[in-house]
């Protein structure tokens, strides 16, 4: 099934291819917005790069990423959905809110990619405590993804300043990821 079916009317249509071999993966996609932060981070985070290797390596998953600040409820400030066909992840919607670090936010969202495709199971992690819990509103959190948010936040705070600078803590657990197996309703407008 065509991906575009699966995201909003005109949205996959400004989405912008994040680079080629020599940049991000070419299956992320990006609001044109994050194009300069997408940029910063792959100049500067090992680890961003590191996600993109992984995610150049699935190129039948499209991961698209854009602002909508609906997506804000509670203590959210991101939202994954995944969208499985035939059982195979083909797509993974990032959706952030404005007014937070999207840096922190994107690698910490994409870090929930790298579990889907490591084949982590979410629900099998909270029997077991393996540093996952789950928020009243179903949605996932792990202790990876909430690590790899802040690591990548480091390295492009470094690559900017190298001088020795405290960085504020965010609230490390107010991202959360939805996984579902089935295809979810979207917002059908973007925010600016
Ligand atoms: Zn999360």
């Amino acid at each position: 099934m065509p991906l575009s079916l699966f995201l909003p009317s005109g949205v996959l249509a400004v989405l912008l291819t994040a680079g080629s071999t020599s940049g991000p993966a070419p299956n992320l996609r990006v609001d044109p917005a994050l194009q300069p932060i997408l940029a910063r981070m792959w100049d500067r985070s090992p680890t961003f790069r590191a996600q993109c290797a992984r995610l150049a390596d699935a190129p039948d998953l499209l991961v698209a990423v854009w602002y909508d600040d609906r997506v804000v409820r509670g203590t959210r400030r991101a939202a994954t959905t995944f969208v499985r066909h035939a059982g195979r992840l083909v797509s993974a919607q990032v959706r952030l809110a404005h007014g937070h670090d999207p840096t922190e936010l994107l690698a910490h969202e994409l870090e929930h990619v790298m579990e889907q495709l490591d084949g982590v199971q979410l629900r099998m992690a909270i029997a077991t405590r393996e540093g996952v819990s789950r928020a009243p509103d179903g949605s996932f959190e792990t202790k990876r993804a909430i690590e790899a948010g802040l690591q990548v936040q480091r390295e492009v705070r470094r690559g900017r300043d190298t001088l020795a600078r405290v960085d504020p803590i965010p609230e490390a657990a107010a991202t959360h990821a939805q996984q579902s197996h089935a295809q979810q309703s979207l917002p059908q407008r973007r925010r600016p």
